[in-house]
């Protein structure tokens, strides 16, 4: 973070980009005729309580904003919405990596997401594998402090597949010795608030923590997620993103959801004491070697003799989980997403009636 400079990080493209002003940054104050947009003033075809859909959206998203900002102890103008992480990841690496030049560091094994970013926008991808323990390895990244061109850290905290999150000391570390932006990817965090490092956003500059209504809010089906940053940085991603990324209907969905804050934290609740008895029955399974202690809503399982016996009779039975064997470190293992308790029943009893299975064989 030393000498960090974030106008000479930025490509230079980027830095000179004049951003597309709509008709709704030319006049955004009180009228009753409203000709300047080309929208039809007829209304859409759908029935009369579902429209208002006629209209294009605010494209600052002000409202959501301002209802967001207290939630999370921060000013509006620190919060970038977007098509889910997704289209925030991209974003960043449109600002800030160079195509067949810059390079962005990965820590293995994490979630697919940042390394097809990088492939679409012809970004190298460096990799410094995270220690056995699933925490960051200082020797590995120390060892590529050096090379400028690395742009972008990404450290997925709660880490996906692994499910534990990285220590907050490990990541300020990387924060004060890397030279360009480190992303924290908290899409997990509300299972484990007390991890998060959106209150360190004034120590560090070159900080973007990513964040999502896709987990514990519930809404994956509606897109929207988040990066909360300096206002500089969210100030760039602003000026990058499609004008009107997020539609009229996700909006107020979102606006609606935040009034119900007491059953998110309700269902999170039941999520975590659901996770703690799966965890806890799983272990008394002889065909599981070992689970990855979980911050995040799902629990990473190895089953080091017949994971794709497993996978395939779960299958077979109508459950769905995922095969992770081929991640680095992850040899023989799945990952299940905790349910409902019904669905979680239905996956120990799949389970048990396979091991039993195997001991009868
Ligand atoms: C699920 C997940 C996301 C969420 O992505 P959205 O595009 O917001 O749905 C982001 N990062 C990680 C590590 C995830 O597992």
């Amino acid at each position: 973070m030393d000498g960090f400079n974030l106008e000479r990080l930025v490509r230079a493209n980027i830095r000179s980009l004049k951003p597309y002003s709509s008709a709704r940054d030319e006049f955004s104050g009180q009228a009753s005729v409203w000709l300047d947009a080309n929208e039809n003033p007829h209304g859409s075809a759908l029935s009369a309580e579902n429209d208002g859909l006629n209209r294009y959206p605010d494209p600052h998203q002000s409202e959501l904003k301002q209802a967001i900002a207290p939630i999370k102890g921060v000013k509006p103008s620190q919060i970038f919405l977007g098509h889910g992480s997704d289209e925030a990841i991209d974003l960043l690496f449109r600002i800030f990596c160079n195509p067949g030049k810059d390079k962005a560091l990965i820590m293995p094994p994490t979630y697919g997401m940042y390394k097809v970013s990088a492939a679409i926008n012809d970004i190298e991808i460096v990799e410094a594998p995270l220690t056995e323990d699933f925490q960051i390895d200082h020797f590995e990244v120390d060892g590529l402090m050096e090379d400028y061109n690395i742009k972008l850290a990404f450290v997925c905290s709660p880490n996906n597949p692994t499910g534990n999150a990285i220590e907050t000391s490990a990541i300020e570390k990387l924060l004060v010795s890397f030279h360009g932006i480190v992303v924290v990817d908290e899409a997990y965090i509300d299972f484990c608030p007390e991890n998060s490092l959106v209150n360190k956003l004034d120590e560090y500059p070159n900080l973007v923590v990513l964040q999502t209504f896709s987990k514990a809010w519930g809404m994956a089906g509606l897109r929207v997620g988040m990066a909360i940053a300096s206002e500089a940085i969210i100030d760039l991603m602003t000026a990058v993103k499609p004008p009107y990324n997020l539609s009229q209907v996700t909006q107020k969905m979102v606006l609606e959801a935040l009034q119900n804050q007491p059953l998110v934290a309700e269902r999170t609740a039941e999520i975590l004491s659901e996770r703690r008895r799966l965890y806890a029955e799983l272990l008394e399974l002889d065909m599981v070697d070992e689970i990855i202690p979980s911050d995040a809503n799902f629990l990473l399982v190895r089953i080091p003799d017949h994971y794709r016996a497993v996978f395939d009779n779960l299958i077979s039975k109508g459950i769905v989980v995922r095969d992770r064997n081929k991640e680095l470190y992850c040899e023989g293992c799945l990952r299940f997403t905790v349910g409902t308790a019904a669905e979680n029943d239905a996956l120990m009893d799949a389970l048990r009636t396979f091991e039993n299975q195997l001991n009868d064989a």
